[in-house]
């Protein structure tokens, strides 16, 4: 644990939090509320406004009761086994995860109620986890995420400074898809004139390919709320020569649809170049039937 770093526990009323979406899966779980990886464009920090605190990469809450209160939703007979996205919000294997171990307990419930899951993450802690992994995977199914965004790690460095290094990410992949599992990249987000560029695209295409991934999902950076404002204190400081063109390009619609269309066409070719599918639907695990239960 770091000394930076405040930790907090709190309960939770639920462990799972019921989504309705157009996502193939309704149910998210975080152990965490904040993330100590503090990437730069994170998404997620709004979530801190309904604890009253502002501080989302340096306070960490623990969910002290989650694995209680999962255990009470996948016992209930009213649960359908279904999938349910871990860490939705927040890195389920940020840095506080090594100490805690909740995770480990996580997935021996799931494997115990036979309940499949999504799991997405910058950290190679996941591999800590690797023989409950498998077992998931053969009992109910697992998909697993590492999230890259590009392959050069200095930016990586600015960007998310501290997720697991690139070169050890590249390590978690490849040594999951060894372990026979279901192993997706996450190109997300990308930004204009930083990460979204033909080189690093191309190169972390390549990358995926190498590594036989399963699928590859790409997603540009979408900037709302505090995340917009902050993100363009950090471009101003840090890149300042990007400042004005992002900032056009996120304020002006029919430059962001032209840039949108030129990005797509080339992630398009990319795919066919090196045969990496952006398709990751076909991958969600379903829920196991009450029938395929009896066979185990
Ligand atoms: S890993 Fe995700 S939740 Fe954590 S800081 Fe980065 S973007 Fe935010």
């Amino acid at each position: 644990m770091s000394d930076k770093f405040s930790y907090q526990t709190m309960t939770c009323k639920s462990a799972l939090n019921k989504i309705n979406s157009f996502l193939p899966y309704h149910y998210d779980l975080n152990i965490y509320r904040g993330c100590e990886h503090h990437c730069v464009y994170c998404f997620a920090k709004y979530s801190h406004r309904y604890l009253e605190d502002n501080n989302f990469f340096d306070h960490i809450y623990i969910k002290e009761n989650i694995v209680e209160e999962l255990e009470k939703k996948l016992s209930s007979k009213n649960w359908k086994r279904d999938v349910i996205n871990l860490g939705g919000i927040t890195d389920s294997y940020q840095p506080i995860e090594k100490d805690r171990k909740l995770m480990p307990k996580i997935l021996k419930l799931l494997i115990k109620y036979k309940t499949p899951a999504i799991i997405s993450t910058k950290s190679s802690l996941i591999l800590r986890d690797i023989e409950l992994l498998k077992k998931l995977s053969e009992v109910a199914g697992v998909q697993i995420a590492c999230t890259i965004t590009t392959l050069d790690q200095n930016l990586a460095t600015i960007l998310e400074p501290n997720a697991s290094s690139i070169k050890m990410r590249i390590k978690t992949i490849q040594t999951l898809k060894s372990s026979g599992l279901t192993v997706g990249w996450h190109l997300m987000p990308m930004i204009p004139y930083i990460t979204a560029t033909r080189n690093n695209l191309k190169n972390i295409f390549e990358m995926a390919s190498k590594c036989q991934i399963d699928y590859i999902i790409t997603g540009l950076l979408n900037l709302r709320g505090t995340t917009r404002t902050d993100f363009f204190r950090f471009i101003k400081t840090t890149f300042p020569e990007k400042y004005q063109p992002l900032w056009d390009l996120y304020h002006q619609k029919d430059k962001m649809k032209e840039y949108k269309r030129q990005l797509f066409q080339l992630l398009n070719i990319l795919e066919k170049e090196y045969h990496v599918s952006r398709n990751y639907q076909k991958y969600v695990p379903k829920r196991v039937e009450q029938k395929q239960l009896e066979l185990f």
